[in-house]
């Protein structure tokens, strides 16, 4: 596999000297991550060939599932050890990194959330350095770098935190836009289907970046926009951070929307739409998927769910999120074009990753979500599919999408694991 790096070269705005200092040590410090993530792919692989033995020892022994322990066999015997300690020397160059930009920024704020990041680098006090970054006073700087709890692919992971970064200046216009769009839809605080739900709604932050690297698993997933953290127990005592990303929104047009726009719809339809309107609208759907996820943090769902939980809960926020779409509509806060941009672009996310024969273990969960959202809508007759083209009814398809967020919702808030598993079935 190629090197899990991405560096980007977005148009930045004018940056102080001592922003410039400081932001070439982030990058350095980001760069790095990536041979890190390198080391535990590889690592992966190995946990994969003695998946029955670690399940087994797990049961003996909690540190195994661990989001932040190696495992190894020694004399026939699995043991893990701290990420901290596995990998201190790859560990420790960038920590200094870290610590070198915290002490020269003249962003005293900023400085504090990077020293606890390097410490926790160093210490694995993980949970410290994400509650200073949840709470610090927003910087026209931000990186987000270490292991990463992501719940996405917990079997082969063993729920294994991957190591990240991504380093990013602030899309002062794209930030405003964003919160504007917070305020309306968080606004609505849409009732809970069951009182297993955690309330954040007060505790979000969002951001829109430039981004100028991503490193890590960030680079593989190439992330257009993420929420984080993952562990319901930070983000309800200290809120969540939405952040997204204008140079990966552009990736992603680039290599998966267009293409598959290109060929899956007739050229009469095609004229209907301009680039930018596609852009935007792959964006704002993005943006409005992270806000949903504030509304379906459903405290047991991942538990009942199991392996079928990334999936649902991804998909429930897209489909939730053009639905709130709708309440953006009547607001006139978007129009009817980038209504149906965003879901025309989702539909080409889906249809490309339904196509792929070969998907990779974190994508499997945009193939399952993809093949939920397409067959149902099939279903519905919103969508239609002639000569392999797709034919498109916007009035159904708007309907449907309300049926489908109930749906998937209800699994989250109360659903078994047999009910989404016959759920997954009629539809994949
Ligand atoms: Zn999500």
């Amino acid at each position: 596999m190629d090197e899990p790096l991405i560096v980007f070269n977005p148009k930045l705005p004018r940056l102080s000297k001592n922003e410039g200092k400081v932001l070439k040590l982030l990058v350095e410090a980001g760069k790095s991550i990536s041979p890190l993530y390198l080391e535990q792919e590889k690592q992966i692989k190995k946990n994969s060939l003695i998946k029955e033995e670690i399940n087994k020892a797990s049961k003996t022994n909690a540190a195994i599932l661990s989001p932040y322990t190696v495992l190894e066999k020694i004399d026939g015997k699995i043991v893990t050890i701290p990420y901290h300690v596995k990998y201190a020397k790859l560990l420790r160059p960038i920590a200094d990194k870290l610590s070198e930009a915290a002490s020269i920024t003249d962003d005293k704020d900023f400085g504090k959330v990077l020293q606890l990041q390097a410490k926790a680098l160093l210490d694995g006090s993980y949970d410290k350095a994400t509650i200073a970054w949840l709470k610090f006073k927003p910087y026209i700087l931000d990186i987000q770098i270490g292991p990463v709890a992501y719940n996405l692919d917990d079997q082969i992971f063993h729920e294994k935190a991957p190591y990240q970064a991504w380093v990013g200046v602030m899309d002062t216009e794209g930030t405003k836009r964003l919160n504007n769009y917070k305020t309306i839809v968080l606004g609505t605080r849409r009732k809970a289907m069951s009182e297993d739900r955690i309330d954040n709604y007060e505790k979000v932050r969002a951001r829109v970046n430039d981004v100028i690297l991503f490193s890590g698993f960030m680079a593989r997933m190439k992330f257009v926009g993420i929420n984080l953290p993952m562990d319901l127990n930070i983000v309800e005592r200290y809120g969540s951070q939405i952040t997204l990303f204008n140079q990966s929104n552009d990736l992603r047009m680039k290599e998966i929307i267009l293409p598959t726009f290109n060929q899956l719809f007739s050229s009469e339809f095609r004229e209907g739409f301009e680039l930018e309107d596609l852009r935007r609208g792959y964006l704002r759907a993005t943006a409005l998927h992270e806000l949903a996820h504030s509304f379906l943090y459903y405290k047991h769902a991942s538990e009942n769910l199991k392996d079928l939980f990334p999936a649902i809960y991804e998909l429930a926020a897209t489909i939730l999120g053009m639905r709130m779409a709708g309440s953006l509509l009547l607001k006139e806060r978007i129009t009817e074009k980038m209504l149906e941009s965003m879901i025309i672009t989702f539909l080409c996310r889906s249809l490309y990753y339904m196509k792929q024969s070969k998907v990779n273990n974190p994508m499997i969960n945009y193939v399952l979500g993809g093949s939920i959202f397409v067959n149902s809508m099939l279903e519905s007759g919103a969508l239609n599919m002639i000569k392999g083209m797709a034919v498109v009814n916007f009035m159904k398809m708007f309907l449907s999408l309300h049926e489908l967020s109930d749906t998937l919702e209800h699994l989250l808030s109360f659903g078994t694991y047999i009910e989404a598993e016959n759920f997954v079935k009629k539809y994949t």
